[in-house]
Protein backbone atom coordinates (compact mmCIF):
# COMPACT_ATOMS: atom_id res chain seq x y z
CA UNK A 1 0.00 0.00 0.00
CA UNK A 2 0.93 3.19 -0.89
CA UNK A 3 2.44 5.22 2.28
CA UNK A 4 1.11 8.48 1.84
CA UNK A 5 -2.38 6.75 1.68
CA UNK A 6 -2.16 4.67 4.43
CA UNK A 7 -1.09 7.27 6.32
CA UNK A 8 -3.68 10.02 5.30
CA UNK A 9 -5.90 6.97 6.42
CA UNK A 10 -4.59 6.40 9.89
CA UNK A 11 -4.74 10.22 10.24
CA UNK A 12 -8.20 9.09 11.24
CA UNK A 13 -10.36 9.76 8.02
CA UNK A 14 -13.83 9.65 8.97
CA UNK A 15 -15.95 6.40 7.85
CA UNK A 16 -19.01 7.18 9.18
CA UNK A 17 -22.21 5.40 7.46
CA UNK A 18 -22.85 8.17 5.35
CA UNK A 19 -21.08 11.11 3.52
CA UNK A 20 -20.87 14.75 3.89
CA UNK A 21 -21.88 15.36 0.37
CA UNK A 22 -23.47 13.04 -2.13
CA UNK A 23 -20.37 14.99 -4.20
CA UNK A 24 -17.43 17.30 -3.62
CA UNK A 25 -17.14 19.69 -7.11
CA UNK A 26 -13.23 21.13 -6.80
CA UNK A 27 -13.47 23.79 -8.48
CA UNK A 28 -15.77 26.95 -9.08
CA UNK A 29 -14.97 28.17 -12.97
CA UNK A 30 -16.98 27.28 -16.10
CA UNK A 31 -17.00 23.30 -15.46
CA UNK A 32 -17.52 22.97 -11.59
CA UNK A 33 -20.04 25.63 -12.68
CA UNK A 34 -21.57 23.29 -15.26
CA UNK A 35 -21.49 20.25 -13.00
CA UNK A 36 -23.48 22.33 -10.10
CA UNK A 37 -25.80 23.74 -12.74
CA UNK A 38 -26.46 19.93 -14.01
CA UNK A 39 -26.99 18.31 -10.25
CA UNK A 40 -29.58 20.99 -9.74
CA UNK A 41 -31.56 20.11 -12.60
CA UNK A 42 -31.11 16.12 -12.10
CA UNK A 43 -32.40 17.36 -7.96
CA UNK A 44 -29.28 15.56 -6.88
CA UNK A 45 -28.50 18.87 -4.44
CA UNK A 46 -26.25 17.23 -2.32
CA UNK A 47 -23.12 18.50 -3.11
CA UNK A 48 -20.66 21.53 -2.75
CA UNK A 49 -18.05 22.83 -4.74
CA UNK A 50 -14.86 23.66 -3.15
CA UNK A 51 -12.58 26.85 -4.96
CA UNK A 52 -9.53 27.66 -3.39
CA UNK A 53 -10.15 31.58 -4.65
CA UNK A 54 -12.52 33.77 -3.37
CA UNK A 55 -15.08 34.06 -6.34
CA UNK A 56 -16.44 32.07 -9.38
CA UNK A 57 -15.35 32.48 -13.21
CA UNK A 58 -11.65 30.77 -13.21
CA UNK A 59 -9.16 31.93 -15.64
CA UNK A 60 -11.90 34.24 -16.46
CA UNK A 61 -11.48 35.40 -12.74
CA UNK A 62 -7.58 35.36 -12.24
CA UNK A 63 -6.41 36.89 -15.98
CA UNK A 64 -6.54 40.84 -15.37
CA UNK A 65 -3.58 40.91 -17.96
CA UNK A 66 -4.20 44.37 -20.57
CA UNK A 67 -5.68 43.18 -23.92
CA UNK A 68 -6.98 39.85 -22.35
CA UNK A 69 -10.33 39.10 -24.35
CA UNK A 70 -11.23 35.42 -25.86
CA UNK A 71 -10.16 33.91 -29.03
CA UNK A 72 -12.99 32.15 -29.84
CA UNK A 73 -16.25 33.73 -30.82
CA UNK A 74 -18.56 34.65 -28.16
CA UNK A 75 -21.13 33.35 -29.81
CA UNK A 76 -19.23 30.25 -29.93
CA UNK A 77 -17.60 30.33 -26.61
CA UNK A 78 -20.16 30.93 -23.90
CA UNK A 79 -22.98 27.52 -23.04
CA UNK A 80 -25.13 26.17 -24.94
CA UNK A 81 -28.27 26.35 -22.92
CA UNK A 82 -27.11 30.12 -21.73
CA UNK A 83 -26.51 32.20 -24.78
CA UNK A 84 -25.90 35.86 -24.28
CA UNK A 85 -27.23 38.64 -26.35
CA UNK A 86 -25.21 41.30 -24.67
CA UNK A 87 -21.84 40.54 -25.99
CA UNK A 88 -19.75 43.36 -25.62
CA UNK A 89 -18.09 42.49 -29.48
CA UNK A 90 -17.85 39.57 -31.47
CA UNK A 91 -14.25 38.50 -29.33
CA UNK A 92 -15.34 39.59 -26.26
CA UNK A 93 -12.84 40.94 -23.34
CA UNK A 94 -12.51 39.32 -20.26
CA UNK A 95 -14.53 41.27 -18.00
CA UNK A 96 -17.38 40.37 -20.04
CA UNK A 97 -17.10 36.35 -19.50
CA UNK A 98 -16.45 36.83 -16.08
CA UNK A 99 -19.24 39.11 -15.29
CA UNK A 100 -21.22 35.98 -17.78
CA UNK A 101 -19.78 33.23 -15.34
CA UNK A 102 -21.03 35.68 -12.08
CA UNK A 103 -24.44 36.11 -14.05
CA UNK A 104 -25.23 32.27 -14.40
CA UNK A 105 -23.76 31.34 -11.05
CA UNK A 106 -27.06 33.64 -9.13
CA UNK A 107 -29.04 32.67 -11.99
CA UNK A 108 -28.69 28.85 -11.16
CA UNK A 109 -28.92 29.50 -7.70
CA UNK A 110 -25.22 28.35 -7.41
CA UNK A 111 -24.01 30.30 -4.52
CA UNK A 112 -25.02 28.40 -1.59
CA UNK A 113 -23.22 25.61 -2.89
CA UNK A 114 -20.12 27.54 -2.83
CA UNK A 115 -17.20 26.93 -0.75
CA UNK A 116 -14.43 29.65 -1.23
CA UNK A 117 -10.85 30.26 0.17
CA UNK A 118 -10.76 26.36 0.32
CA UNK A 119 -8.21 24.77 -1.34
CA UNK A 120 -8.28 20.46 -1.99
CA UNK A 121 -4.52 18.84 -0.81
CA UNK A 122 -5.56 15.08 -1.35
CA UNK A 123 -9.01 12.83 -2.06
CA UNK A 124 -8.72 9.15 -0.88
CA UNK A 125 -10.88 6.41 -1.22
CA UNK A 126 -12.19 4.40 0.81
CA UNK A 127 -12.90 1.15 -0.73
CA UNK A 128 -14.79 -0.55 2.83
CA UNK A 129 -17.41 2.49 2.39
CA UNK A 130 -17.00 3.72 -1.17
CA UNK A 131 -16.45 7.15 -0.09
CA UNK A 132 -14.08 9.53 -1.09
CA UNK A 133 -12.28 11.48 2.11
CA UNK A 134 -11.21 15.38 0.94
CA UNK A 135 -8.29 16.80 3.10
CA UNK A 136 -8.61 20.63 2.97
CA UNK A 137 -5.76 23.09 3.23
CA UNK A 138 -6.83 24.15 6.87
CA UNK A 139 -6.56 20.54 7.65
CA UNK A 140 -10.25 19.56 8.06
CA UNK A 141 -11.12 16.81 6.04
CA UNK A 142 -15.00 15.92 4.38
CA UNK A 143 -16.53 13.14 2.94
CA UNK A 144 -18.29 12.32 -0.29
CA UNK A 145 -19.41 9.56 -2.56
CA UNK A 146 -18.07 10.84 -5.68
CA UNK A 147 -16.04 13.97 -6.97
CA UNK A 148 -16.02 15.49 -9.79
CA UNK A 149 -12.46 17.09 -10.81
CA UNK A 150 -12.82 20.72 -12.40
CA UNK A 151 -9.52 22.44 -11.81
CA UNK A 152 -9.00 23.24 -15.13
CA UNK A 153 -5.80 22.90 -17.08
CA UNK A 154 -3.68 26.09 -17.32
CA UNK A 155 -4.02 27.54 -13.95
CA UNK A 156 -0.53 27.18 -12.54
CA UNK A 157 1.33 30.10 -14.04
CA UNK A 158 5.30 29.13 -14.77
CA UNK A 159 7.80 31.38 -14.68
CA UNK A 160 10.63 30.98 -17.55
CA UNK A 161 14.15 29.06 -16.27
CA UNK A 162 16.75 32.04 -17.13
CA UNK A 163 19.90 32.70 -14.69
CA UNK A 164 19.62 35.48 -12.60
CA UNK A 165 15.20 35.82 -12.75
CA UNK A 166 15.16 36.90 -9.77
CA UNK A 167 18.32 38.96 -9.05
CA UNK A 168 16.18 41.76 -11.00
CA UNK A 169 15.42 44.79 -9.33
CA UNK A 170 12.65 46.50 -11.60
CA UNK A 171 8.93 44.67 -11.27
CA UNK A 172 8.62 41.66 -12.65
CA UNK A 173 4.99 40.04 -13.31
CA UNK A 174 3.68 36.99 -14.35
CA UNK A 175 0.64 37.81 -16.99
CA UNK A 176 -1.48 35.59 -14.71
CA UNK A 177 -0.88 37.56 -11.75
CA UNK A 178 -1.47 40.90 -13.20
CA UNK A 179 -1.90 43.77 -11.55
CA UNK A 180 -4.38 46.36 -13.19
CA UNK A 181 -2.93 49.32 -11.17
CA UNK A 182 0.08 48.96 -12.22
CA UNK A 183 1.63 52.23 -14.19
CA UNK A 184 2.73 51.45 -17.69
CA UNK A 185 3.18 54.81 -19.19
CA UNK A 186 6.64 55.81 -20.51
CA UNK A 187 8.22 52.86 -18.84
CA UNK A 188 10.52 50.45 -20.19
CA UNK A 189 9.16 46.72 -20.94
CA UNK A 190 10.22 43.82 -21.95
CA UNK A 191 7.89 40.93 -22.77
CA UNK A 192 9.40 37.37 -22.31
CA UNK A 193 7.11 35.02 -24.91
CA UNK A 194 4.84 35.18 -27.62
CA UNK A 195 1.92 32.38 -26.78
CA UNK A 196 -1.56 33.58 -27.09
CA UNK A 197 -1.47 35.70 -23.84
CA UNK A 198 1.10 37.84 -25.57
CA UNK A 199 -0.55 38.50 -28.64
CA UNK A 200 -3.03 39.96 -26.83
CA UNK A 201 -1.30 41.79 -24.29
CA UNK A 202 1.95 43.30 -27.03
CA UNK A 203 -0.44 45.82 -28.74
CA UNK A 204 -1.87 47.31 -25.68
CA UNK A 205 1.89 47.29 -24.00
CA UNK A 206 2.86 49.30 -26.94
CA UNK A 207 0.25 51.65 -26.63
CA UNK A 208 1.12 52.87 -23.14
CA UNK A 209 4.87 52.54 -22.66
CA UNK A 210 8.12 53.95 -23.75
CA UNK A 211 10.09 51.29 -25.26
CA UNK A 212 9.41 47.60 -25.67
CA UNK A 213 11.30 44.65 -25.99
CA UNK A 214 9.75 41.67 -27.26
CA UNK A 215 11.88 38.37 -27.00
CA UNK A 216 10.50 35.40 -29.06
CA UNK A 217 12.17 32.34 -28.63
CA UNK A 218 9.56 30.47 -30.81
CA UNK A 219 7.53 32.73 -33.48
CA UNK A 220 3.10 31.77 -33.34
CA UNK A 221 0.42 31.62 -36.45
CA UNK A 222 -1.78 33.89 -36.30
CA UNK A 223 -5.24 34.96 -38.70
CA UNK A 224 -6.66 37.95 -39.07
CA UNK A 225 -9.77 38.06 -36.35
CA UNK A 226 -13.51 38.71 -37.40
CA UNK A 227 -14.03 41.17 -34.38
CA UNK A 228 -16.05 44.32 -33.75
CA UNK A 229 -18.29 46.05 -31.40
CA UNK A 230 -21.71 44.43 -31.73
CA UNK A 231 -24.30 47.45 -31.81
CA UNK A 232 -27.15 48.12 -29.34
CA UNK A 233 -29.43 47.30 -32.50
CA UNK A 234 -28.37 43.70 -33.12
CA UNK A 235 -27.97 42.67 -29.40
CA UNK A 236 -31.63 43.74 -29.45
CA UNK A 237 -32.24 41.54 -32.45
CA UNK A 238 -30.40 38.56 -30.39
CA UNK A 239 -32.38 39.35 -27.64
CA UNK A 240 -35.90 39.28 -29.19
CA UNK A 241 -34.88 36.97 -32.08
CA UNK A 242 -33.61 33.54 -30.29
CA UNK A 243 -33.34 32.06 -33.70
CA UNK A 244 -30.99 34.95 -34.58
CA UNK A 245 -28.54 34.38 -31.97
CA UNK A 246 -28.67 30.15 -32.43
CA UNK A 247 -28.08 30.94 -36.14
CA UNK A 248 -24.76 33.27 -35.42
CA UNK A 249 -23.55 30.91 -33.23
CA UNK A 250 -23.65 27.86 -35.69
CA UNK A 251 -21.73 29.93 -38.15
CA UNK A 252 -19.08 30.92 -35.87
CA UNK A 253 -18.72 27.14 -34.45
CA UNK A 254 -18.80 25.89 -37.84
CA UNK A 255 -15.75 28.06 -38.64
CA UNK A 256 -14.37 27.54 -35.17
CA UNK A 257 -14.77 23.61 -35.76
CA UNK A 258 -12.79 23.94 -39.58
CA UNK A 259 -10.37 25.82 -38.26
CA UNK A 260 -9.21 24.78 -34.66
CA UNK A 261 -10.25 21.21 -34.83
CA UNK A 262 -11.14 19.39 -38.32
CA UNK A 263 -7.81 21.03 -39.67
CA UNK A 264 -5.91 19.77 -36.82
CA UNK A 265 -7.20 16.55 -36.03
CA UNK A 266 -7.95 15.31 -39.67
CA UNK A 267 -4.78 16.50 -40.42
CA UNK A 268 -3.65 13.81 -42.68
CA UNK A 269 -7.38 13.44 -44.43
CA UNK A 270 -7.38 17.17 -45.27
CA UNK A 271 -3.85 18.55 -45.44
CA UNK A 272 -5.21 21.35 -47.53
CA UNK A 273 -7.04 22.99 -44.33
CA UNK A 274 -3.64 23.46 -42.52
CA UNK A 275 -2.22 25.13 -45.65
CA UNK A 276 -4.65 27.27 -46.13
CA UNK A 277 -4.84 28.76 -42.56
CA UNK A 278 -0.21 28.95 -43.54
CA UNK A 279 -1.38 31.21 -46.45
CA UNK A 280 -4.03 33.39 -43.98
CA UNK A 281 -1.52 33.15 -41.31
CA UNK A 282 1.32 34.54 -43.40
CA UNK A 283 -1.55 36.96 -45.49
CA UNK A 284 -1.99 38.46 -42.26
CA UNK A 285 1.38 39.32 -41.07
CA UNK A 286 2.54 40.54 -44.45
CA UNK A 287 -0.66 43.21 -44.63
CA UNK A 288 0.30 44.95 -41.02
CA UNK A 289 3.85 44.59 -41.65
CA UNK A 290 4.03 45.76 -45.79
CA UNK A 291 7.35 47.63 -45.33
CA UNK A 292 9.22 45.26 -42.89
CA UNK A 293 9.83 42.42 -45.04
CA UNK A 294 12.79 42.16 -42.88
CA UNK A 295 10.91 40.41 -40.11
CA UNK A 296 8.85 38.23 -42.53
CA UNK A 297 10.81 35.33 -42.35
CA UNK A 298 11.31 35.55 -37.87
CA UNK A 299 7.97 36.27 -37.58
CA UNK A 300 6.85 32.85 -39.70
CA UNK A 301 6.84 29.90 -37.67
CA UNK A 302 8.37 26.71 -38.70
CA UNK A 303 6.41 24.24 -37.51
CA UNK A 304 2.63 23.21 -38.51
CA UNK A 305 0.04 25.43 -37.95
CA UNK A 306 -2.13 23.83 -34.80
CA UNK A 307 1.39 22.45 -33.29
CA UNK A 308 0.72 25.05 -31.00
CA UNK A 309 -2.82 27.16 -29.78
CA UNK A 310 -2.31 29.46 -32.85
CA UNK A 311 -4.29 32.72 -32.45
CA UNK A 312 -6.15 36.18 -33.77
CA UNK A 313 -4.97 39.74 -34.15
CA UNK A 314 -5.45 42.14 -36.50
CA UNK A 315 -2.77 44.49 -34.99
CA UNK A 316 0.26 42.38 -33.62
CA UNK A 317 2.50 42.54 -36.27
CA UNK A 318 2.07 45.82 -36.98
CA UNK A 319 3.52 46.59 -33.83
CA UNK A 320 6.77 45.76 -34.62
CA UNK A 321 6.64 48.52 -37.23
CA UNK A 322 6.78 50.95 -34.42
CA UNK A 323 10.15 52.95 -33.46
CA UNK A 324 9.75 52.30 -29.85
CA UNK A 325 8.90 48.50 -30.09
CA UNK A 326 11.61 45.67 -30.65
CA UNK A 327 12.24 42.02 -31.44
CA UNK A 328 14.67 40.19 -30.13
CA UNK A 329 15.38 37.28 -31.00
CA UNK A 330 19.02 36.75 -30.06
CA UNK A 331 18.51 33.95 -27.03
CA UNK A 332 18.51 35.41 -23.71
CA UNK A 333 21.84 34.25 -21.24
CA UNK A 334 20.16 35.73 -17.83
CA UNK A 335 18.84 38.43 -16.22
CA UNK A 336 20.83 40.94 -14.18
CA UNK A 337 19.58 43.57 -11.70
CA UNK A 338 18.88 46.19 -14.81
CA UNK A 339 17.59 44.05 -17.02
CA UNK A 340 17.85 41.24 -20.17
CA UNK A 341 21.14 40.08 -21.20
CA UNK A 342 21.40 38.28 -24.32
CA UNK A 343 23.84 35.44 -25.41
CA UNK A 344 25.81 38.48 -27.78
CA UNK A 345 26.44 40.05 -24.45
CA UNK A 346 24.05 43.01 -25.08
CA UNK A 347 21.92 44.38 -21.96
CA UNK A 348 19.09 46.04 -22.25
CA UNK A 349 17.84 47.90 -19.29
CA UNK A 350 14.17 47.85 -18.39
CA UNK A 351 11.96 49.15 -15.83
CA UNK A 352 9.24 46.18 -15.83
CA UNK A 353 9.58 42.67 -17.21
CA UNK A 354 6.64 41.14 -17.99
CA UNK A 355 6.58 37.31 -18.09
CA UNK A 356 4.24 35.67 -20.62
CA UNK A 357 5.40 32.19 -20.40
CA UNK A 358 2.78 30.40 -19.66
CA UNK A 359 1.19 27.61 -17.38
CA UNK A 360 2.64 23.85 -15.87
CA UNK A 361 -0.13 21.81 -18.11
CA UNK A 362 0.53 18.19 -18.57
CA UNK A 363 2.88 17.73 -15.33
CA UNK A 364 2.26 15.46 -12.06
CA UNK A 365 1.13 17.51 -9.63
CA UNK A 366 -0.33 19.78 -11.67
CA UNK A 367 -2.55 17.37 -13.23
CA UNK A 368 -4.69 17.42 -11.02
CA UNK A 369 -3.47 20.06 -8.46
CA UNK A 370 -3.80 17.60 -5.65
CA UNK A 371 -2.72 14.03 -4.79
CA UNK A 372 -5.96 11.33 -5.05
CA UNK A 373 -5.53 7.56 -4.06
CA UNK A 374 -7.77 5.36 -5.84
CA UNK A 375 -9.45 1.88 -4.36
CA UNK A 376 -5.96 0.24 -4.26
CA UNK A 377 -3.81 3.41 -3.21
CA UNK A 378 -2.22 4.45 -6.63
CA UNK A 379 -2.18 7.81 -7.16
CA UNK A 380 -3.64 9.49 -9.88
CA UNK A 381 -0.16 11.77 -10.93
CA UNK A 382 1.86 8.29 -10.26
CA UNK A 383 -0.27 6.23 -12.49
CA UNK A 384 -0.87 8.78 -15.50
CA UNK A 385 3.15 9.38 -15.16
CA UNK A 386 3.98 5.84 -15.10
CA UNK A 387 1.38 5.09 -17.59
CA UNK A 388 0.89 7.85 -19.81
CA UNK A 389 -2.11 9.63 -19.45
CA UNK A 390 -5.36 8.22 -20.17
CA UNK A 391 -9.07 8.46 -19.17
CA UNK A 392 -12.23 6.87 -20.38
CA UNK A 393 -13.91 9.87 -23.04
CA UNK A 394 -11.75 12.22 -20.74
CA UNK A 395 -13.42 11.44 -17.95
CA UNK A 396 -13.02 8.42 -15.61
CA UNK A 397 -10.06 6.09 -14.87
CA UNK A 398 -9.85 2.67 -14.06
CA UNK A 399 -9.48 2.15 -9.98
CA UNK A 400 -10.76 5.55 -9.56
CA UNK A 401 -14.34 4.85 -9.09
CA UNK A 402 -16.77 7.99 -8.09
CA UNK A 403 -14.05 10.27 -9.63
CA UNK A 404 -15.07 12.08 -13.14
CA UNK A 405 -12.40 14.38 -14.43
CA UNK A 406 -13.34 17.61 -16.52
CA UNK A 407 -10.87 18.33 -18.89
CA UNK A 408 -9.49 15.02 -18.48
CA UNK A 409 -6.63 13.68 -20.75
CA UNK A 410 -7.32 14.03 -24.44
CA UNK A 411 -10.82 15.72 -23.87
CA UNK A 412 -10.65 19.31 -24.83
CA UNK A 413 -12.21 20.23 -27.95
CA UNK A 414 -10.31 22.61 -29.65
CA UNK A 415 -13.34 24.81 -30.45
CA UNK A 416 -14.88 26.31 -27.31
CA UNK A 417 -13.82 25.07 -23.98
CA UNK A 418 -17.40 25.59 -23.08
CA UNK A 419 -18.14 22.20 -25.24
CA UNK A 420 -15.71 20.28 -23.58
CA UNK A 421 -17.41 21.33 -20.34
CA UNK A 422 -20.91 20.41 -21.50
CA UNK A 423 -19.95 17.00 -23.08
CA UNK A 424 -17.66 15.87 -19.37
CA UNK A 425 -20.17 17.21 -17.39
CA UNK A 426 -23.34 15.50 -19.30
CA UNK A 427 -20.91 11.97 -19.25
CA UNK A 428 -20.06 12.34 -15.22
CA UNK A 429 -24.02 13.30 -14.84
CA UNK A 430 -25.12 10.29 -16.24
CA UNK A 431 -23.18 7.81 -14.50
CA UNK A 432 -24.08 9.59 -11.16
CA UNK A 433 -27.87 9.40 -12.07
CA UNK A 434 -27.31 5.96 -13.26
CA UNK A 435 -25.91 4.34 -10.09
CA UNK A 436 -28.94 6.21 -7.95
CA UNK A 437 -31.13 4.33 -10.07
CA UNK A 438 -29.41 1.31 -9.39
CA UNK A 439 -28.80 2.10 -5.45
CA UNK A 440 -25.49 1.63 -6.24
CA UNK A 441 -22.52 3.33 -4.40
CA UNK A 442 -19.89 2.33 -6.11
CA UNK A 443 -19.51 3.31 -10.16
CA UNK A 444 -16.20 2.44 -12.01
CA UNK A 445 -15.34 2.00 -15.67
CA UNK A 446 -14.56 -1.55 -17.17
CA UNK A 447 -10.84 -1.70 -17.73
CA UNK A 448 -11.30 -3.34 -20.99
CA UNK A 449 -13.52 -0.45 -22.27
CA UNK A 450 -11.37 1.93 -21.09
CA UNK A 451 -8.45 -0.06 -22.37
CA UNK A 452 -10.04 0.00 -25.95
CA UNK A 453 -10.67 3.55 -25.79
CA UNK A 454 -7.25 4.56 -24.97
CA UNK A 455 -6.29 2.65 -27.76
CA UNK A 456 -8.70 4.06 -30.32
CA UNK A 457 -7.19 7.14 -29.24
CA UNK A 458 -3.51 6.59 -29.84
CA UNK A 459 -4.49 5.48 -33.17
CA UNK A 460 -6.77 8.38 -34.06
CA UNK A 461 -3.66 10.47 -33.03
CA UNK A 462 -2.04 9.37 -36.03
CA UNK A 463 -4.00 11.32 -38.30
CA UNK A 464 -3.50 14.43 -36.55
CA UNK A 465 -1.10 17.51 -37.32
CA UNK A 466 0.65 16.49 -34.13
CA UNK A 467 2.88 13.86 -35.62
CA UNK A 468 2.77 14.66 -38.80
CA UNK A 469 3.74 18.86 -39.95
CA UNK A 470 7.13 19.70 -37.95
CA UNK A 471 5.49 20.01 -34.82
CA UNK A 472 8.77 19.00 -33.02
CA UNK A 473 9.97 22.43 -33.49
CA UNK A 474 6.71 24.45 -31.93
CA UNK A 475 7.55 23.69 -28.16
CA UNK A 476 4.07 22.98 -27.55
CA UNK A 477 2.35 22.97 -24.09
CA UNK A 478 -0.24 20.15 -26.06
CA UNK A 479 2.34 17.53 -25.83
CA UNK A 480 3.47 15.95 -22.56
CA UNK A 481 6.89 14.28 -21.67
CA UNK A 482 6.61 11.02 -23.01
CA UNK A 483 5.81 12.49 -26.27
CA UNK A 484 2.06 12.24 -26.39
CA UNK A 485 -0.78 15.05 -27.21
CA UNK A 486 -2.61 14.23 -24.22
CA UNK A 487 -4.25 18.24 -24.44
CA UNK A 488 -6.58 17.59 -27.53
CA UNK A 489 -9.16 14.93 -28.38
CA UNK A 490 -8.57 13.81 -31.81
CA UNK A 491 -12.51 13.56 -32.81
CA UNK A 492 -14.89 16.57 -33.59
CA UNK A 493 -17.03 18.24 -30.79
CA UNK A 494 -20.28 16.71 -32.57
CA UNK A 495 -18.90 13.17 -32.06
CA UNK A 496 -17.87 14.33 -28.58
CA UNK A 497 -20.73 15.26 -27.00
CA UNK A 498 -22.89 12.61 -29.22
CA UNK A 499 -21.13 9.80 -27.40
CA UNK A 500 -21.38 12.23 -24.06
CA UNK A 501 -24.88 11.52 -24.48
CA UNK A 502 -24.59 8.12 -25.36
CA UNK A 503 -22.23 5.78 -24.54
CA UNK A 504 -23.38 2.79 -23.00
CA UNK A 505 -24.06 2.71 -19.34
CA UNK A 506 -23.07 -0.57 -19.26
CA UNK A 507 -19.28 0.75 -19.60
CA UNK A 508 -19.54 1.19 -15.79
CA UNK A 509 -19.55 -1.53 -13.07
CA UNK A 510 -21.89 -0.19 -10.83
CA UNK A 511 -22.09 -1.95 -6.99
CA UNK A 512 -23.29 -1.27 -3.76
CA UNK A 513 -22.14 -1.96 -0.32
CA UNK A 514 -24.91 -3.86 1.11
CA UNK A 515 -24.74 -6.88 -1.21
P1 LIG B 1 2.17 29.70 -23.89
O1 LIG B 1 1.35 29.48 -25.08
O2 LIG B 1 2.66 28.51 -23.15
O3 LIG B 1 3.40 30.61 -24.33
C1 LIG B 1 4.50 30.82 -23.50
C2 LIG B 1 5.52 31.65 -24.25
O4 LIG B 1 6.62 31.88 -23.40
C3 LIG B 1 6.06 30.95 -25.48
O5 LIG B 1 6.24 31.88 -26.50
C4 LIG B 1 7.39 30.40 -24.97
O6 LIG B 1 8.34 30.20 -25.97
C5 LIG B 1 7.82 31.52 -24.06
N1 LIG B 1 8.82 31.08 -23.11
C6 LIG B 1 8.68 30.23 -22.09
N2 LIG B 1 9.85 30.08 -21.44
C7 LIG B 1 10.74 30.86 -22.07
C8 LIG B 1 12.12 31.13 -21.89
N3 LIG B 1 12.83 30.54 -20.90
N4 LIG B 1 12.73 31.98 -22.74
C9 LIG B 1 12.04 32.55 -23.74
N5 LIG B 1 10.73 32.35 -23.97
C10 LIG B 1 10.09 31.50 -23.15
O7 LIG B 1 1.41 30.59 -22.80
P2 LIG B 1 0.29 31.71 -23.02
O8 LIG B 1 0.63 32.65 -24.09
O9 LIG B 1 0.01 32.28 -21.67
O10 LIG B 1 -0.95 30.93 -23.52
C11 LIG B 1 -1.40 29.78 -22.85
C12 LIG B 1 -2.74 29.38 -23.38
O11 LIG B 1 -3.72 30.16 -22.73
C13 LIG B 1 -3.02 29.63 -24.85
O12 LIG B 1 -2.48 28.69 -25.69
C14 LIG B 1 -4.49 29.62 -24.90
O13 LIG B 1 -4.99 28.32 -24.94
C15 LIG B 1 -4.81 30.24 -23.57
N6 LIG B 1 -5.15 31.62 -23.83
C16 LIG B 1 -6.41 31.86 -24.16
C17 LIG B 1 -6.78 33.12 -24.36
C18 LIG B 1 -8.17 33.37 -24.65
O14 LIG B 1 -8.91 32.58 -25.08
N7 LIG B 1 -8.58 34.53 -24.36
C19 LIG B 1 -5.90 34.16 -24.28
C20 LIG B 1 -4.61 33.90 -23.94
C21 LIG B 1 -4.24 32.61 -23.69
P3 LIG B 1 8.45 28.77 -26.68
O15 LIG B 1 7.25 28.67 -27.55
O16 LIG B 1 9.74 28.81 -27.40
O17 LIG B 1 8.45 27.75 -25.58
Amino acid sequence: MNVAYKEAIEKGVKQAANPDYETVIIGAGISGMAAGIKLIKEDMTSFVIVERASGVGGTWRDNRYPGIAVDISSFTYSFSFEQNPNWSRVFSPGDDLHNYTKRIAAKYGLYPYFRFNTSVVSAIFDKATHMWTVELGDGSYMTARQIISATGALIETKDPIIPGLDSFKGIKIHTGHWDTSLDLKGKRVAIIGTGATAVQMIPELAREVGRLDVYQRTPIWVLKKPDGDIPPILKSAFRNIPLLQRGTRLATDVFSEVVMVISAIYYKQFPWLVAWAERAGVSNMEQQLPDRQDLWDTLTPKYGFSCKRPTFSNEYFSVFAEEHVDLVTTPIEKIEEKGVVTTDGNLREIDILVLATGYRVFEKGNFPPYTIFGRDGDELGDFWERERFQAYEGVSVPNFPNFYNVLGPYSLLGTSYFKTVEGNTTHAIRCIKEAKKRNATCVEIRQDVHDAYFQDIIKRQQNTIFFNHNCGTANSYYFDVNGDAPMLRPSTSVESLWRAKHFSLNNYVYSDLKK
